[in-house]
């Protein structure tokens, strides 16, 4: 089976709604593949801004956050309806960053994974080790624990349609990358983990994602990898280095 690969960049909180358009501007012509699909993750307020200006191209859209109902009393909160009429695609859920600074669980990421089908927005469910967890030996229980937790009540018809981002957290923002056998070893888990609560064929074609310092100068060998589909790139997606990451090739 050949996945399509996925190449999602997450701005985190960064570019105003004016210098996303002109960053936008700036790396359209940079990221024109017919080999990938290409997702930028911009701020909220960007969203329009950002809609607009990749209308017409191979460019989707995604968010970085939602929050698990439709509506209500939870003041600073964003719905997926919100997301899904402004024509948001994807939604990055459960990023290491809002688990450590905004205590999301598993509990809450599974919450928002069921709630962002009902809007038919893609989730990007991001899982990932520390440091300490990783040298303790504790690295696949941990993501078995994350993707059980994410995944709990999730059917097979959806669950195919999710993406992964396997981040190590020492590896976001660090400079330093995980090595290809590294991430391939836990993606290769990750989608055997998949296979174990859904079976082989929806193993077969869910997409996983590498994400951690991935740069221009990485981003080829750890995307050959057999179970590696794309990339989740943070700082690297800010600048014109994107298009070199998404034509990798
Ligand atoms: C991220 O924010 O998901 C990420 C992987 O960041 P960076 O590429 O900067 O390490």
């Amino acid at each position: 089976m050949s996945r399509r690969k996925i190449i999602a960049g997450n701005w985190k909180m960064n570019k105003t709604p004016q210098q996303a358009r002109e960053l936008i501007r700036t790396l359209l012509p940079l990221v024109e593949t017919d080999e990938a699909d290409v997702v930028f993750c911009v701020p909220f307020v960007d969203i329009p801004a950002a809609v607009e200006e990749v209308s017409g191209t191979n460019v989707q859209i995604g968010a970085q956050n939602m929050y698990f109902e439709d509506a209500g009393a939870f003041t600073g909160e964003i719905s997926p309806e919100m997301l899904w009429e402004l024509g948001v695609e994807y939604v990055i859920i459960g990023h290491s960053e809002r688990r450590q600074y905004f205590h999301e669980t598993d509990e809450d990421i599974n919450k928002k994974l069921l709630m962002a089908f009902e809007y038919d927005l893609i989730p990007i469910v991001c899982v990932g080790e520390t440091l300490e967890q990783r040298e303790a030996g504790e690295t696949l229980s941990w993501i078995r624990s994350q993707i059980e937790g994410a995944f709990e009540e999730v059917p097979e018809d959806l669950a195919r349609d999710t993406v992964i981002a396997y981040e190590p957290i020492w590896a976001i923002g660090t400079g330093k990358t995980a090595t290809s056998e590294q991430a391939e070893e836990v993606c290769g888990y990750i989608r055997q983990v998949i296979g174990e609560l859904y079976g082989p064929e929806t193993a077969d074609v869910i997409r996983i994602q590498y994400g951690g310092s991935v740069n221009a100068g990485n981003a080829a060998e750890l995307f050959s990898m057999p179970d590696i589909d794309g990339g989740l790139v943070g700082g690297a997606s800010l600048k014109e280095d994107f298009g070199k990451i998404v034509n990798y090739k």
